[in-house]
């Protein structure tokens, strides 16, 4: 049932909104479309927060969305939308805009394997793998169903700038305001659809201090198997948001509550103790500072990369890796770098698109040998490379959690900051 509530009754405050989501869902419903802010914004308005972007549903097809601005872009295959795109370089900003979506009718949803289902495509089907897995959803039907096939109840609102209306079909402003996280629809069907909706579970949960309602909860534990059949490297975006989101250390927290902190992400399954723990000591110190860090930037607005926090989390594999393979007999650099080779294969695999994070992480682990060492040109080098502010945050971390002397860690910040006699006189230290 579609409930529409009025401003006095939502209380969002006009100044938390984008002015190019405005402008977006204006040029729309001046084109004679509906238009609305939609999901995860509306749920952030609603809780009094700013929201970190903005993502606008209409009735518009992709092709009428692309037609009505300057800058707009179709992407995606299993999901196809519109990037509009305002600004340029680090400045810019995207605005999502996806046509209502209709619900998968009841016969797609039961038959069919990934199989028959891909031969079946056509650009304008449903696609569902034997699991009940959902491939493919590009039917376009109205908001009503739009807002049925969304997760969360929180997730499925509408606003109206214009009319500053919230469009509400399942409770979702009741459960915002109970801070409440209830899945639409039977929860067990949901999972099994898309099992990644238990990531997102996880992450709603930490993130804004939400319970998860108990029929939403139920089923978790028992469908988390099934997160072996998503797409590893969807898995792995998901992991990477889900500890990025500026509450990583809640987020481990309700990982192990629920059951998932091992066993779904091979990299939390080398960092985690059997039962799901951070370490004792230094390991676990190490790690803990590291989130605590992460977390602190993304509330100050500062960027976070996944490629340090991942260096920090797989850190310790690296060292035990290390310390075979030069027990082996290899020499210390190409022992670590063959150490990181392994923990690759084991830990990330080659999942399309972490070049750049690969080599990044790389490079933050071997300048760790770098260090060591205090003369010679290498030192002159090691501070000019791009990098290297990532590689000494890393040595400092390591220095206070007691890994390595935190004199060494002064010395090369001492060294980086210094003039060219403040140079001079901290290699003749060293010596
Ligand atoms: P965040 O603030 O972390 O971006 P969000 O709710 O905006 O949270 P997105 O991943 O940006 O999350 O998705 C936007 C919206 O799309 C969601 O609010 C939800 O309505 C819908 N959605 C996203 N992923 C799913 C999914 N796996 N199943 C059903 N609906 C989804
Ligand atoms: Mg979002």
């Amino acid at each position: 049932q579609r409930v529409e509530v009025p401003a006095e009754v939502h209380g969002i405050n006009p100044d938390l909104l984008d002015d190019r989501a405005v402008k977006v869902v204006k040029t729309l419903t001046d084109a004679g479309f509906e238009a609305y802010i939609v999901g995860g914004a509306v749920r952030d308005l609603l809780l009094g927060l700013r929201p970190k972007d903005f993502d606008v549903a209409t009735n518009a097809t992709p092709e009428q969305v692309k037609g009505l601005f300057r800058r707009a872009f179709i992407i995606g295959r299993r999901f196809r939308i519109v990037h509009v795109v305002y600004g340029r370089g680090r400045e810019h900003e995207v605005i999502e805009v996806s046509t209502f979506r209709a619900l998968p009718t009841e016969s797609e949803a039961v038959q069919g394997n990934e199989k028959t289902a891909k031969g079946a495509l056509d650009g304008k089907s449903h696609a569902v793998d034997a699991s009940g897995r959902v491939l493919r959803d590009n039917v376009w039907g109205p908001q009503v169903e739009d807002a049925a096939r969304r997760d969360y109840t929180v997730n499925a609102m509408y606003y109206d700038p214009q009319r500053r209306l919230v469009v509400d079909y399942h409770g979702g402003l009741a459960d915002a305001k109970a801070k409440l996280l209830r899945m639409i629809g039977d929860p067990e069907t949901r999972y099994r659809e898309d099992p990644v909706r238990i990531i997102r579970a996880v992450r709603f949960a930490a993130k804004l201090g939400f319970a998860v309602e108990a029929k939403t909860l139920a089923p978790i534990r028992s469908s988390a198997a099934l997160l072996a059949n998503v797409p590893a490297s969807r898995l792995f975006d998901e992991m990477i948001k889900l500890l990025q989101t500026g509450h990583s250390l809640a987020s481990l927290e309700q990982l192990k509550k629920l059951g998932l902190a091992r066993g779904v992400f091979p990299v939390l399954d080398a960092m985690l103790t059997p039962e799901g723990d951070l370490p004792a000591g230094t390991r676990g110190e190490f790690i803990r500072q590291a989130f605590e860090d992460t977390d602190r930037r993304v509330a100050d607005g500062r960027g976070v990369s996944p490629s340090f926090m991942l260096a920090c989390m797989l850190w310790h594999e690296v060292l035990d890796r290390w310390t075979q393979t030069r027990a082996a007999g290899e020499a210390p650099v190409p022992a670590l770098s063959q150490a990181i080779d392994g923990v690759f294969d084991a830990r990330i695999g080659d999942i399309s698109g972490r070049g750049k994070l690969a080599a990044d992480m790389r490079e933050i682990w071997m300048m760790q040998t770098r260090f060591e060492r205090r003369s010679g040109s290498g030192v002159f080098s090691l501070v000019e490379q791009p990098r290297y502010r990532a590689g000494f945050d890393f040595l400092r971390l390591r220095a206070d959690v007691g890994e390595v002397d935190p004199a060494l860690a002064d010395w090369w910040e001492d060294f980086a900051l210094g003039s060219d006699d403040d140079r001079q006189a901290l290699l003749a230290d060293a010596r």
